[in-house]
């Protein structure tokens, strides 16, 4: 892996494409600024080598237009505290007043060029824009991991420009270390859970890593498509018709690479799919018709508990319950609590994809796992066993 720990940029000019694509208030103030301490480390060992550092990323979907919303100015006092230094801004990212901007650079500056995507030809992926951009710095660095899985001017495009001299950042490292970890160099027993609400979604997830795990825990909605394959009764449980068949395939697939299932063997059932419904735990396969299961109950908690504690590795992606209602929340605490504490005990745990993330920012698990990754789109892509352009154009 060809990372910025391999070079020293003294007296260079770095491209580092981030991803400051934070979310902001009404005010246009930043609510969340995971992404930019993501990025920190990367930046200080550009300037701590003596380098200069120009910041480019996109925000929002401004779609091709200059517009005040969406312009980086909002954003910059709070890039500036974070990386704890003086930021330079300038309200285009390529130009007369971008080059002017980049040339007076010194070493141990940062500068922030204006949204990316103000341009129609960043997404298109053009070339002649890449080259643009490309001529402001003398080395690229792509630190952003939560677009790697576009074929943007600025994410993989411009990489060509930079034949010997493109790097992946820290950031991007930890990913696709954590992701390589998972998917081939982990310690064994490797354990997936997968939740969420669709198995549709997963499929290919589920073919990819089926020959690198041993374990997989499969809870939340998606459980009841299985559960119903089986001959269970799910009464009013989300379910996918269509997928049933597909359900016994993934379980026989799962069988031939010699990987333990384990679907919810209890469940927590409610009248109606509300908060203050009337809920009782049943067996998985005998909920009476008018309810429906929202989330794993008592005794599932103990088996994947006891699958977990037993796991060197362990991926997380997706609620094995519907967490955003506080009477159906129980089973995923448990579960963080499980993989929290095989952390503990030495495993290595990565939580991936949009709302296993948003669980364990949201209830504190963020610190007791191993890897919380930066990426949703393009986690899942890696997980699907997808090479990602972002990647591709630094490997190539
Ligand atoms: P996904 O986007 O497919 O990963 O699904 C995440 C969503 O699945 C979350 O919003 C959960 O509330 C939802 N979910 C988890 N378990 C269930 C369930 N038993 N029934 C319905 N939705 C569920």
């Amino acid at each position: 892996m060809k990372t910025i720990k391999d070079f020293d940029f003294k007296n260079r000019k770095a491209l580092v494409r981030v991803d400051f694509n934070v979310p902001q208030d009404e005010n246009l103030k930043v609510t969340d600024n995971t992404r930019i301490v993501s990025v920190k480390p990367t930046v200080d060992k550009i300037l701590s080598d003596g380098g200069s550092v120009i910041l480019m990323t996109h925000l929002g979907r401004p779609k091709g237009e200059v517009s005040d919303q969406y312009s980086l100015k909002h954003i910059l006092d709070e890039v500036a505290s974070v990386l704890g230094r003086p930021v330079k801004f300038v309200e285009e990212s390529i130009g007369d007043k971008a080059e002017q901007a980049a040339a007076k650079l010194l070493p141990g500056e940062i500068l922030l060029l204006e949204n990316l995507r103000f341009h129609n030809e960043e997404e298109k992926g053009d070339e002649a824009f890449a080259e643009k951009l490309s001529k402001l710095g003398d080395c690229y660095v792509n630190d952003a991991f939560g677009t790697a899985h576009r074929a943007h001017a600025s994410t993989a495009v411009i990489a060509q420009f930079f034949p010997s001299t493109k790097f992946f950042g820290l950031l991007m490292e930890k990913e696709l270390i954590a992701i390589d970890k998972v998917l081939h160099s982990g310690e064994k027993p490797v354990t997936a859970i997968l939740g969420g609400s669709k198995v549709s979604t997963k499929i290919t997830i589920i073919e990819n890593i089926l020959p690198a795990i041993d374990n997989l825990i499969i809870g939340g909605g998606m459980s009841f498509t299985f559960i119903k394959a089986l001959g269970g009764k799910i009464g009013k449980s989300i379910v996918e018709e269509d997928k049933l068949g597909l359900a016994i395939e993934i379980l026989e697939k799962a069988k031939q690479h010699h990987v333990e299932v384990y679907l919810p063997s209890d469940v927590v059932i409610a009248d109606d799919f509300n908060n203050d419904a009337e809920r009782k735990i049943t067996e998985i396969g005998e909920i009476p018709e008018d309810w429906q299961g929202l989330d794993a109950g008592p005794k599932s908690r103990e088996i994947f508990n006891d699958v977990l504690l037993n796991s060197r590795t362990i991926l997380w992606n997706g609620p094995i319950g519907v967490f955003e209602m506080p009477n159906f929340a129980a089973g995923t605490i448990a579960l963080g609590d499980s993989i929290a504490e095989a952390t503990k005990l030495g495993a290595f745990s990565l939580v991936g994809g949009g709302d296993s993330v948003a669980f364990v920012k949201q209830f504190g698990y963020a610190d007791k796992v191993s890897y919380v990754s930066t990426g949703g789109g393009a986690m899942l892509e890696s997980l699907e066993g997808l090479e990602l352009p972002g990647v591709a154009a630094i490997n190539g």
